[in-house]
């Protein structure tokens, strides 16, 4: 099996910064994917098969939380794995991400906290 991923961050430095981190992390992956905000985002999930996305939440035109709403109500979308990686520091919108089954990675980040975070959320072994 071999993982398709959608990074959404308004941030291309980020963005670079995750894929490596993905590309370190000895995950089998497959296409990656980059958008900019939720709404583009969006958009490559209505092109492509993605098996996992990884969100930031503060972003212009449409953010983190709003995108993962829109995916919540869309049943081709609706089980595919979330990793959020944010600054964000406020408890209650964490918790409501949580409830939402995202997980959450604090920025900064290691290479290894992305890596066990997906294996986790994706339940994959090793
Ligand atoms: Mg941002």
């Amino acid at each position: 099996m071999s993982i398709n991923v959608l990074i959404v961050d308004d941030s291309g430095v980020m963005r670079a910064m995750i894929l490596k981190s993905l590309h370190m992390s000895g995950l089998p992956l497959g296409e990656a994917h980059q958008a900019a905000n939720g709404r583009e985002g969006l958009d490559v999930l209505n092109q492509h098969w993605m098996d996992l996305v990884i969100v930031d939440i503060n972003m212009p035109v449409m953010n983190g939380e709003e995108m993962i709403d829109s995916m919540k109500e869309n049943p081709e979308t609706r089980d595919i794995p979330i990793v959020v990686i944010s600054t964000e520091g406020s408890k209650t919108r964490l918790e409501k991400l949580q409830q939402k089954g995202a997980a959450f990675i604090h920025k900064p980040f290691t290479p290894e906290r992305i890596r066990d975070t997906i294996k986790d959320i994706m339940n994959l072994e090793g």
